[in-house]
């Protein structure tokens, strides 16, 4: 076998906290809310495996990855059995908090993908997290939205996992607090605690723990297939920028480096513009930081053969200075 199998005897909160794969621990919460409480059992079958509570069912081959595949195509998904941490997570989302309506299914899909990145970044590191989630958008269609129709028992698209990650990934940048996203993590389990919920109630409880009106953000990329273009311009020492491609009210926040220092930028679709002292340092320079370029909103959600040229999204890891990435579909500068 080469998969690392963890030997889980019949858990309680402290067992839990001590031997679980650390998805299960940063989600584990607080006192009356012990997950696993009807016990886990992995159950070996003849398919690659299903969530069930208190029961996932095994069959992903006895090695790590995905059916055999990495599902980031980064090399990291191979370090960790896919089935084993992905269904185990709906342990969380998907039986701790329900949809109401199959419209909503991302609410398991999306946060149980995301729980990988957190398995990820415990276990090998934070980079590794952000290169497999970031590695995982080439999975992304963009062929309808991820909520799908309400009332009807239609689920939304298939993106609802790998995009439904990315946003959440994208959200955390936003916030850019760790800590305080790992107690919106663990609240919404213990605020939802054994219900079934709307995505107008995780929207809220999201946005009411992070301060910050992210409706729109919701609406940009569960309700709409849109993906956000950036576009700047530099005169002398104005740089001016908007979004383009987005739902009305749409400001997402995200972090340039102007001039070699961080400065955070709030675009929408009005031409907002931002002036340097006439005795600074003449305006040469504009980048999103590595960092931030990795995890920005701009990025996330665009199919490689929307960036340029069939590249994959991390080579734009390389940070546009002046002017776009030939072809870049998602950053442009105008002269
Ligand atoms: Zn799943």
């Amino acid at each position: 076998m080469t998969t690392g199998f963890w030997r889980i005897k019949k858990m309680s909160r402290s067992d839990n906290s001590k031997k679980s794969p650390v998805c299960w621990k940063l989600l584990s919460i607080g006192s009356g809310n012990t997950l696993f409480e009807d016990s886990y059992k992995l159950v070996a079958v003849s398919y690659p495996g299903m969530e069930h509570q208190s029961s996932v069912t095994y069959g992903n081959w006895y090695r790590n990855g995905y059916r055999q595949r990495d599902v980031s195509a980064t090399g990291i998904g191979f370090k960790f059995d896919f089935i084993i941490v992905h269904e185990s997570g709906h342990e969380w989302f998907g039986n701790n908090i329900s949809m109401k309506d199959s419209a909503d299914m991302w609410i398991h899909e999306g946060f149980t993908n995301y729980s990988e990145n957190l398995f990820v970044e415990y276990h090998f590191g934070k980079k590794e997290a952000e290169d497999y989630v970031i590695g995982s958008r080439h999975n992304i269609k963009n062929d309808s939205p991820i909520i799908g129709v309400y009332g009807a028992n239609r689920e939304g698209s298939g993106d609802m996992y790998y995009k439904g990650g990315n946003m959440l990934h994208t959200i955390r940048h936003v916030l850019n607090d760790d800590s305080k996203w790992l107690s919106i993590l663990r609240g919404l389990n213990a605020e939802f605690w054994h219900q079934t919920v709307s995505t107008e109630q995780i929207e809220s409880f999201i946005a009411r723990m992070v301060g910050v009106d992210l409706s729109k953000v919701f609406d940009q990329y569960l309700r709409t297939t849109k993906i956000p273009l950036l576009k700047y311009k530099v005169n002398g020492k104005t740089l001016s920028f908007k979004y383009e491609r987005v739902v009305k009210g749409f400001a997402m926040p995200i972090r340039v480096i102007i001039n070699g220092k961080e400065v955070v930028i709030t675009p929408n679709e009005e031409n907002k513009s931002l002036s340097f002292p006439k005795r600074s340092k003449h305006l040469k320079s504009i980048a999103i930081s590595t960092l931030i370029w990795r995890n920005r909103i701009c990025n996330v959600f665009s199919r490689p053969t929307l960036h340029s040229r069939g590249a994959r999204p991390r080579r734009f890891m390389v940070i546009a200075i002046l002017q776009a990435a030939p072809g870049e579909s998602v950053i442009s500068s105008e002269k």
